[in-house]
């Protein structure tokens, strides 16, 4: 019985690591988020954080992976 459970076991644990962890922009360096609103809810996240809270987070569109990066800097 154990066989059948184990596939699915082993597929879902290397999704996860790939989505969350290795996606970064070859160009700026930065995380990648899929799409706005996960960027925005990751600075939003960012700015209650005491250690960073003075900073303000933008969030941009990366114009060579069609990415979203998150940024301390006016533009
Ligand atoms: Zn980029």
């Amino acid at each position: 019985m154990a066989p059948k459970h184990r596939k699915p076991n082993s597929s879902w644990g290397t999704d996860d690591a790939r989505g969350d962890q290795s996606r970064t922009c070859a160009v700026s360096g930065k995380r990648m988020y899929s799409n706005g609103r996960e960027a925005n809810a990751t600075a939003a996240h960012r700015m209650t954080d005491k250690e960073s809270a003075l900073k303000k987070l933008r969030t941009y569109k990366c114009l060579y992976y069609g990415a979203w990066h998150l940024t301390s800097k006016d533009l």
